[in-house]
């Protein structure tokens, strides 16, 4: 098979995939000869993948500010109010140890061992994530993970932080950025390296000229959030079982929940934003009360600020967003959602955006003499095939999490994935497992996953038995598959 762009780039085969553009001339040749000691880098955004980014550049010699709107999340005032959390995976992982917090971020973590199904009768269903009980996902608060991050990089003497600061434009020509901290006059900054880690509505992504027709899409989902805490019983306990993803899969719309250290689990509902049922409809506390004791029954009595959540928090919006380009000038680029978000359904958005910088890593550490134009178009070039697969199995993935779960079918299939793994571990992993559990590319793992689902139909058509399979052309189909790995 053709070697990716990374190990392209890793073995020093790739040389540069696109001409850097119109940079000026000087700026590239300073890029390709100076000492990352001497070089500044100006970081818009100091959420997850800018603060991870911060210290993975700091500890490589660069000199680092990041510029970030919000307050500063290491005072407890700034991080007091909802909590809300993510789950982590290996990829998230992997980039957190490059960054030498793994250990620091798992002691925030709760395993969820698998899906937990809600039934309309208030039933539920156990759907482990694996065979092996090695392998989970984690639930973690954003603010608190966040913080990790941004203490750290607090500490590294190459690192200036500064909060309550907008990017506002960025003038490629000099290498400044113009940045305002609430309620003063703006600033300037020169830089060296720019890197947009501003999230999906990136100020950076638009001043460099990456939102042009032929290089961008942004698509949203006609589906919106809405976050519900399920506080701990007053004895303290969690309300629910804490080692699970909890789903309510209601056919075109869902509820969620993942457990907090605190012992309360913060739910999501996914629902049409105009729709039968949908947000447009929820307008006052009866119909609300009524559509939740009809679909989540056994969640109501656990909700105890239902009405005052509902009409208090948001409703969130969601969307895809598709860059062909991630660099300019050989010396910006865009990164995390900034350059690729995507639908929560795989839980992948922080894991994939913490891939990016653990990729970055790896191509300085391997080539550190290489230019950075040269550098950044094969990080490109490795990295948006990936963000688009992952966009593209985050969009199923809804659908597999609010209906197919549900579905006997769906849950049989999966069994025999399982089986199948355990059987021919080699050449078979369900696709979830490969996007959780491993770091093979999202574009090869999507390839896997056609090929896997082809199989699995092909398979327990007309069967509903695990005894039915039949195994020796189980072992013919799945010998067709590439060794993993
Ligand atoms: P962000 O986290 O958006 O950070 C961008 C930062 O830039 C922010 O701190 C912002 O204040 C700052 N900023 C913005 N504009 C400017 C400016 N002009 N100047 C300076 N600073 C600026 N991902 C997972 O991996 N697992 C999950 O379970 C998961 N669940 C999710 C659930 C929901 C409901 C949603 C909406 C997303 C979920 N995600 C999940 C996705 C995840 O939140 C994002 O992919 C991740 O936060 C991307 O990190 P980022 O640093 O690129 O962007």
């Amino acid at each position: 098979a053709r070697a990716s762009p990374l190990v392209q780039f890793l073995s020093g085969r790739l040389s540069l995939c696109r001409t850097p553009q119109a940079g000026p001339k000087s700026i590239l040749n300073r890029l390709s000869t100076m000492k990352s000691t001497n070089l500044h880098a100006v970081i818009a955004g100091g959420g997850l993948a800018g603060a991870l980014l911060a210290l993975v550049l700091a500890e490589r010699g660069y000199k680092v500010t990041v510029i970030e709107k919000r307050a500063d999340l290491r005072s407890e005032a700034a991080a007091g109010g909802r909590s809300i959390n993510l789950a982590l995976s290996e990829r998230g992982l992997h980039a957190l140890s490059i960054a030498g917090l793994r250990n620091e971020a798992l002691k925030q973590t709760i395993p969820m061992r698998g899906r937990l199904i809600h039934g309309v009768d208030g039933s539920t269903k156990r759907l482990p994530y694996s065979s092996d009980p090695n392998e989970f996902i984690r639930s973690i608060s954003r603010p608190g993970l966040n913080r990790l991050l941004l203490q750290a990089a607090g500490k590294h003497p190459h690192i200036s932080l500064y909060f309550n600061s907008s990017v506002l434009s960025v003038s490629p020509g000099t290498q400044v950025v113009e940045f305002q901290p609430d309620g003063e006059p703006i600033q300037r900054v020169e830089y060296d390296l720019l890197f947009g880690a501003d999230g999906a509505g990136s100020a950076v992504r638009a001043s460099l000229g990456l939102e042009s027709k032929d290089v961008f899409s942004r698509e949203m989902l006609e589906h919106g959030y809405k976050e519900l805490e399920m506080p701990a019983l007053e004895s303290g306990d969690f309300a629910m079982p804490h080692d699970a993803l909890h789903i309510w899969p209601r056919g075109t719309y869902m509820l969620i929940a993942l457990p907090n250290l605190d012992n309360s689990f913060t739910c999501t509902l996914f629902l049409p934003l105009d729709g039968d049922p949908g947000f447009n409809q929820l307008n006052d506390p009866g119909t609300v009360q009524a559509f939740f004791e009809t679909q989540f029954p056994d969640a109501v009595p656990l909700l105890p600020n239902l009405q005052g959540d509902f009409f208090g928090n948001p409703t969130g919006m969601l969307g895809t967003i598709r860059c062909s380009s991630w660099t300019q000038f050989g010396n910006s680029l865009i990164l995390g959602d900034a350059a690729h978000a995507v639908v929560p359904f795989f839980g992948q958005g922080m894991n994939c955006a913490f891939e990016d910088v653990s990729v970055l890593a790896s191509m300085l550490d391997s080539n550190p003499e290489t230019a950075w134009p040269e550098l950044l178009s094969a990080f490109e070039a490795e990295r948006i095939p990936n963000a688009n697969a992952i966009a593209d199995m985050a969009l199923e993935n809804y659908i597999e999490m609010r209906d197919l779960v549900a579905d006997e079918g769906f849950q049989f299939r999966r069994r025999v994935g399982l089986e199948l793994e355990q059987r021919f571990p080699d050449r078979f992993i369900p696709r979830y497992s490969l996007v959780s559990f491993n770091r093979v590319p999202y574009q090869e793992v999507q390839e896997m996953g056609r090929a896997q689902a082809a199989i699995l139909e092909q398979l327990c058509a007309s069967k509903s038995n695990i005894e039915e399979i039949n195994w020796s052309q189980a072992e013919n189909l799945v010998l067709s598959l590439p060794l993993i790995g």
